[in-house]
């Protein structure tokens, strides 16, 4: 018998104690849900049912299919349109909205929470953003505070777009929590306020439902899939879960929105574990984060576990994937600023279909259409099962381990207490049931302890300002009398994004026996996000004791940008008198007047972005060091003659000039830019991107290529440079470069422009993405490089031009499998300072990040002209983060300049552009373009090595 909405509320106004729903029921759901969980065992109570709302539209009233349906995956802009009718009908919905992408698609959340609290939503607003900055506050207000606040809990999916389950998910979890009227889902609205996003890179969202509708609608199982497409954002794949400085768009808007709303909890949805794995945290763990995230992380889990495993649910597990180390996870904004990280791996199918798949079988668990890893798997990572998933990011120095513990998946452990079948069919609305259920199990434990987790939001904030008054480090000074102010900007620009506060100090100042000039900035650790300042500032002391981690282990942002930032010990850097700055933007200037102007080289990237915007200028470089009255001016500055366009550029990037009579007298040459390709495969475009977006924000014209130009042939016709990033795939090496996405044969993948499929072909275009570039390829490079042009490879992309016999006399090979170097810095000596890719570097040894680049090797006589930099290789020189096996990369170059032909291969072993974060290596990669074609004619080889022949 049915019941009707208006029945319900009578019996709940008689004070009739409803324990379960007797709202009218959707049977159609009931009956199609049931046929689509592949077995019972994948079901639970909670989500086998969806109640009847008279006026209020459920997604199926909307969408016209059922979240779950088999082959039916939701386009951003319909689920935009679900939330808003969902808020338009319902009092107890609303929604949010925080900036766009690169593509201009909105990034939407959506508020449930019961009527009362959504009407006076932004009061509870402010209570939460004063338990996130407790100052001021006495213990009695907080606790105040605390008794009429409400925690909000932030979900967030679709962040991997191959992870196509958590947005359609979503949308059910939400109508659920609008409608549905019992006890749990009563609690849960009166007791929190639940947000859910639409999608966390809606680009790639749109990109990959639309690449899955034309290519992916037919694969039955795991041997049938078909390539992903090849880009899913504008710029990266997984790593917009590693954007640590949060340089993408989307990134920093969904940082805006933590910042401004400050949930306390915040969870992420991922797909590429089975069958659910709740994070609980585990080692190695961050120590500078509070102790009682580390309470929290775990109870979340077991409480999850608990309850699916009451309801018969199968192989849900905690504790043995990804752990606490690296703070540049997406989610761990909320740990990162007081609040408790929550994250999920469930498992997808990569589309909506349902297949037989296999746990811990050759294919792997997780998503089908993760890029092709740069680099051979190192030690450890066999610990996941030997897994090629979506989670896998395609990075090399990463690669090892990942932090996998245990073997299998399908293993009983005392962390997996019900196993799953190793073999099984396996269905959308399986992965549907799994994440609604648990997250329904997350809910219900935050609305019965709402005051615990206020109360441990408060405390951490607290806790955190006053570990920053009363352990060291106290502070950090940002020394105002550096040459280059722009990477201190950079620094400073992206702490402040993160919510640190930073003050300018407008006198000179003392401490420790340092004198400060004005100007300088001063962050003062006891603030609520003092801790946060700590992690990403200081030297990364990984704790030996651990295996593995997941990502990186060393990020340090003075290190990584090579620019000056001063621990400070000493406590009265709390009372130095400073101004808080918004932005810092320090101006350039232009000393002395006269025809021609000399723009120092000290190391900003913003010399290349100068040279771009005055490219109809002429502009020569110092060879040598020269003098300008008393200025010195080191080589590579630029000299163009003076006018007010170039006087206000100088100033708008912040660089230092100095105008003069006359040019000095040194050696120059002309600064002439380069017809500039960047290569790209089509089945890994990932670290490229990150070079994409590093040239694009610098301004650096180029042209994205692909197999199509390079078949093509003539290459020198057209460029000067060709720039290979890191990239490749397939156990390391050449061959992923070169043969790129596996041919299927029979079938083709065009990514091209097509009216049905608006988001494809977009960032190049291609009539078949397989098949690489191949031996053709290799032949069109060698040409180009004989007639003159410059090659540049970097990274995992290095191992090119030694394997294909380019360059004739250098070897690359992999380091081996006991080497465990996930992204560490290390010292790297420069050989030939007086090169023009070193322009604007003052010292001989510098921190570079280790990039998982080949092992590079030259004959003993080539070795004195042609490596440019080298790894000391010393435990001594690895500075931040860990390298097991230093002794691998002892004298090993780490940049080659090889003259063949006509022309010259530049090899990095190193990845001057990574992750938007070693800002202090791109400078390299500026000077090799904008000195492409005044790079020394190598000496040599002294005659005594070619008398033995
Ligand atoms: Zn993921």
């Amino acid at each position: 018998m049915r019941l009707s909405r208006i029945l319900v509320l009578a019996a709940c106004a008689t004070g009739l104690v409803l324990t379960q729903t007797r709202q009218a029921q959707d049977e159609e759901y009931a009956r199609l849900v049931k046929e689509w969980t592949t077995s019972p065992q994948f079901m639970s109570p909670l989500v086998d049912h969806l109640p009847k709302a008279p006026g209020v539209p459920s997604p199926k009233d909307l969408l016209g299919y059922y979240i779950g349906a088999p082959k039916k995956l939701t386009r951003t802009a319909e689920i935009g349109k679900y939330y808003r009718a969902l808020a338009a009908a319902s009092k107890r919905v609303k929604v949010l909205t925080t900036g766009t992408t690169d593509e201009g698609r909105e990034c939407l959340v959506a508020v449930i929470a019961d009527e009362d609290t959504i009407r006076n939503l932004d009061t509870y607003k402010g209570y939460l953003a004063k338990l996130a900055d407790p100052r001021g506050l006495s213990a009695e207000q907080a606790k105040q505070i605390i008794s009429q606040a409400k925690p909000v809990y932030f979900f967030t999916g679709g962040l991997h777009s191959a992870e196509t389950g958590p947005p359609e998910m979503l949308m059910e979890l939400a109508y659920r929590i609008a409608v549905e009227d019992t006890p749990l889902y009563d609690s849960i609205r009166k007791n929190v306020i639940v947000m859910v996003n639409a999608a966390s890179e809606p680009d790639g969202r749109d990109r990959y439902v639309d690449w899955y509708y034309k290519y992916k609608l037919s694969e039955e199982g795991e041997n049938d899939r078909t390539p992903g497409p090849p880009y899913w954002g504008k710029y990266i794949f997984h790593d917009n879960n590693r954007d640590i400085n949060y340089s993408q768009v989307t990134m920093s808007n969904w940082l805006k929105f933590y910042l401004e709303w400050h949930p306390p909890i915040m969870h992420d949805l991922h797909e590429s574990q089975p069958l659910l794995y709740t994070f609980s945290g585990q080692s190695p763990q961050n120590p500078t984060l509070d102790p009682i995230l580390y309470g929290e992380m775990p109870w979340f889990a077991q409480f999850e576990m608990t309850k699916m495993l009451g309801y018969g649910m199968p192989g849900v597990w905690t504790h043995a994937f990804v752990d606490m180390w690296s703070p540049g996870y997406l989610g761990f904004m909320s740990s990162n600023h007081n609040g408790i990280l929550r994250m999920y791996e469930t498992f997808g199918n990569g589309g909506a279909n349902t297949m037989r798949r296999t746990i811990g079988g050759a294919g792997g668990p997780g998503a089908p259409d993760a890029p092709p890893p740069a680099e051979p798997p190192a030690a450890g990572r066999g610990a996941r099962g030997g897994t090629a998933t979506a989670e896998a990011a395609p990075d090399a120095a990463a690669a090892g381990g990942r932090g996998g513990r245990g073997g299998g998946f399908a293993a009983r452990e005392w962390y997996r207490p019900l196993p799953p079948p190793r073999d099984l069919l396996w269905s959308m609305r399986n992965n549907t049931n799994y994440m609604e259920s648990a997250v329904l199990a997350g809910l219900e434990l935050t609305a019965g302890f709402p005051k615990t987790v206020l109360e441990n939001f408060y405390l951490k904030s607290r806790n955190s300002i006053e570990a920053g008054a009363k352990e060291a480090p106290y502070g950090y000074v940002f020394p105002a009398n550096q040459k280059d102010l722009t990477r201190v900007a950079f620094i400073v620009n992206v702490l402040r994004k993160q919510g640190i506060e930073i003050g300018q100090a407008n006198a000179e100042f003392k401490i420790a026996g340092t004198t400060y000039p004005a100007g300088s900035l001063v962050l003062k650790r006891n603030q609520p996000y003092g801790r946060l300042a700590k992690i990403l500032l200081e030297k990364q002391n990984f704790p030996t004791d651990a295996q593995t981690t997941y990502d990186d282990t060393g990020w340090t942002m003075g290190l990584m940008s090579q620019a000056k930032v001063d621990e400070i010990a000493d406590k009265s850097i709390l009372d130095v008198p400073v101004k808080n700055i918004d932005l810092y933007d320090p101006p350039g200037s232009v000393a002395g007047s006269g025809p021609v102007t000399a723009i120092l080289h000290n190391g900003s990237n913003h010399l290349v972005t100068l040279r771009y915007r005055l490219k109809d200028l002429a502009f020569d470089a110092l060879e040598a060091p020269a003098k300008a009255g008393n200025i010195e001016l080191p080589a590579g500055t630029l000299l163009v003659a003076s006018s007010p366009r170039v006087a206000a550029e100088v100033q708008k990037l912040g660089l230092q000039a100095v105008a003069m009579t006359s040019a000095p007298d040194v050696k120059k040459h002309a600064v002439d830019l380069p017809r500039l390709a960047v290569y790209s495969t089509w089945g890994s475009t990932q670290d490229l991107g990150w070079v994409r977006y590093a040239l694009d924000k610098f301004e650096v014209n180029y042209d994205l290529i692909y197999k199509e130009r390079v078949k093509k042939g003539n290459l020198r016709a057209s460029y000067d440079v060709v720039l290979i990033p890191s990239q490749g795939g397939r156990g390391g090496g050449a061959k992923g470069l070169i043969f790129d996405v596996d041919p299927k044969p029979g079938k083709t993948f065009a990514y091209t422009k097509d009216p049905a499929f608006p988001t494809l072909g977009v960032y190049g275009e291609s009539e078949d993405i397989t098949g690489g570039m191949g031996l053709q390829g290799v032949g069109e490079f060698d040409k180009f490089v004989n007639d003159g042009g410059l090659l540049i490879t970097l990274g995992a992309a290095s191992y090119f031009a030694p394997q294909t016999f380019i360059t004739k006399t250098v070897d690359a090979a992999p380091t081996t499998a006991a080497f465990y170097a996930p992204g560490p810095i290390v010292e790297a000596e420069i050989l030939q300072q007086n090169h023009p890719i070193f322009y604007g570097y003052t010292e001989k040894v510098l921190p570079v990040r280790w990039a998982g680049g080949p092992l590079l090797r030259v004959p003993a006589d080539e070795q004195r002209r042609s490596v440019l930099m080298r790894y000391p290789g010393t435990d001594r020189s690895v500075l931040s983060g860990l390298m097991r096996g230093v002794a691998e990369t002892r004298l090993r170059p780490a940049i080659i300049d090889e003259p063949v032909g006509q022309g010259r291969v530049l090899i990095f072993s190193t990845n001057p552009a990574y992750r938007w974060q070693n800002l202090g290596e791109f400078n390299m990669l500026a000077n090799a373009i904008l000195h492409f074609n005044d790079l020394p004619k190598p000496t040599p080889a002294p005659a005594a090595n070619q008398a033995g022949n």
